[in-house]
């Protein structure tokens, strides 16, 4: 315990439960604070607020009335996703309640350090890396964040011998006061949730709050290649490591002759690498300055580097089926994370894509489609991408009803040595429950094939 904040008998409202506001509650809950809770969701079809009203819990559900504050807080932690601007926050900051994220309280109940990825994409794949690392090197890695466990579960088991490595979404960082990663990763900053942040300015300056708390003992791993990343550490105190895939730094991480270095010495000749991609460049880079801050010996580094086939849905690779390769990348919900994943092959691809319509149009990806052979297309934006095709000169052009078909369609067009390649470029609510959903269909559909 590093006890900078005292939580037994503190009175704490918990804003949103879903599965980090159910973690928090029962965690703060354990250590003896008294807690309220306050979800959207209608008490009837809220099977979490009625477990936690078991244990003596008092929940509020349906709303967010701000007559929950009449009650005395000692401060609220809330759910990532809910604005600043909802009402019973806006009337918090009023009272001069402190408002938390679920992070915070995992940095301050637990002796263990944290290693904090952060940045717009890559975070999932980069954490994972460094966990594989640590673990593979014989160190005593937790790992916490979208694809693990909720941060302040996996902080109470921990000891001070643990080091935890957990991403971190600039929604989050919002939340923290305390929290101070002894080593801090900054991957890059993309135009993404500004409907959330307002501006860009707005964002990057949550993004640096990974920095904010760090002393001249921690590091800063960073991205020297993205202008606004360097914006970022500007201020902050700690070590500065760099990382670059396109120049031949004197220290970091870097590649020089078709090789990653970390402080000019070799690490691993990137054919070696199984994972494809120039972003994933980027993602190992900066792990491997994780791993080497942390004395992960090369050889655990190395063997990571050349087994480990990509995150479930993040340009993973699935099989071989009569000399096509095929991927599933259903977590590219945007337009960036699809033109990455068609510049990461030499072969001709054979594109699915479509999904959820957000109202805008795919012309940024016209560029990235050049260098596709036929896209199959389906959900709300089939036609929308279909216009994007053919500006990009795609003769071949399907639309169908959902991914399932279009895998068969898309090996039907394929030939020897293709890529086929699911990689959406929208968010899969139109059709699925999640990214997770629709990739496991394709997985499947796949598999089918054979
Ligand atoms: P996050 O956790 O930040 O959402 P993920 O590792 O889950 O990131 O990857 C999400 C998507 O972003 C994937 O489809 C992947 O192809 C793409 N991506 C991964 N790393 C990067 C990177 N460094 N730069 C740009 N795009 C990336």
């Amino acid at each position: 315990m590093k006890n900078t904040i005292e939580f037994s008998n503190k009175h704490i409202l918990i804003l949103g439960l879903a599965k980090s506001g159910l973690a928090a509650a029962k965690v703060l809950h354990g250590i003896g604070a008294i807690i309220t809770v306050n979800d959207q969701k209608s008490y009837e079809e809220n099977e979490a607020a009625k477990e936690l009203e078991k244990m003596g819990i008092k929940v509020f559900c349906g709303g967010h009335p701000i007559e929950i504050l009449d009650d005395h807080f000692d401060f609220i932690v809330k759910n990532p996703g809910i604005p600043y601007s909802n009402p019973l926050l806006v009337k918090a900051k009023e009272k001069g309640i402190p408002i938390l994220t679920e992070v915070e309280i995992a940095y301050h109940i637990t002796p263990a350090d944290f290693i904090g990825i952060t940045g717009s994409n890559g975070k999932t794949t980069t954490t994972t890396l460094i966990f594989e690392m640590l673990d593979k090197g014989a160190k005593s890695p937790l790992i916490a964040g979208n694809i693990g466990t909720v941060a302040c579960e996996v902080a109470q088991k921990a000891n001070k011998e643990d080091i935890i490595v957990t991403e971190l979404s600039s929604f989050q960082l919002m939340g923290i006061k305390d929290f101070a990663p002894k080593i801090a990763v900054l991957l890059n900053i993309f135009d993404a949730h500004l409907d959330y942040h307002g501006t860009k300015e707005e964002y990057i300056k949550a993004k640096a709050r990974i920095f904010k708390n760090q002393t001249e003992n921690d590091y800063c791993v960073i991205n020297v290649d993205d202008k606004d990343v360097i914006r970022a550490a500007e201020g902050s105190r700690g070590i500065k490591i760099p990382f670059s895939t396109t120049q031949q730094l004197e220290t970091g991480a870097y590649i020089k002759d078709q090789a990653i270095y970390f402080n000019q010495e070799k690490i691993i000749d990137i054919k070696d690498i199984v994972l494809p991609g120039v972003h994933n460049l980027e993602n190992i880079l900066a792990a491997i300055a994780v791993a080497k801050l942390v004395s992960t010996s090369n050889n655990a580094i190395f063997e990571v580097l050349t087994t480990f086939t990509g995150v479930k849905h993040r340009l993973q690779y699935v099989t071989t089926i009569n000399n096509r390769k095929f991927y599933n990348d259903s977590k590219a919900t945007n337009i960036l994370a699809t033109k990455k994943a068609i510049s990461a092959f030499e072969q001709p691809v054979v594109l699915l894509a479509g999904g959820l319509d957000r109202g805008n149009e795919f012309d940024d990806l016209v560029n990235e489609l050049k260098r596709v052979k036929a896209m199959v297309l389906f959900g709300q934006t089939a036609k929308k991408l279909e216009r994007a095709g053919k500006l990009a000169g795609i003769e071949i052009l399907k639309n169908v009803d959902n991914v399932e078909a279009a895998v068969k369609v898309a090996y039907d067009l394929s030939n020897e040595g293709d890529v086929i390649l699911l990689s959406p470029a929208c968010a899969s609510w139109d059709q699925h429950k999640t990214f997770e959903e629709r990739g496991d269909i394709f997985i499947n559909a796949v598999h089918k094939l054979k």
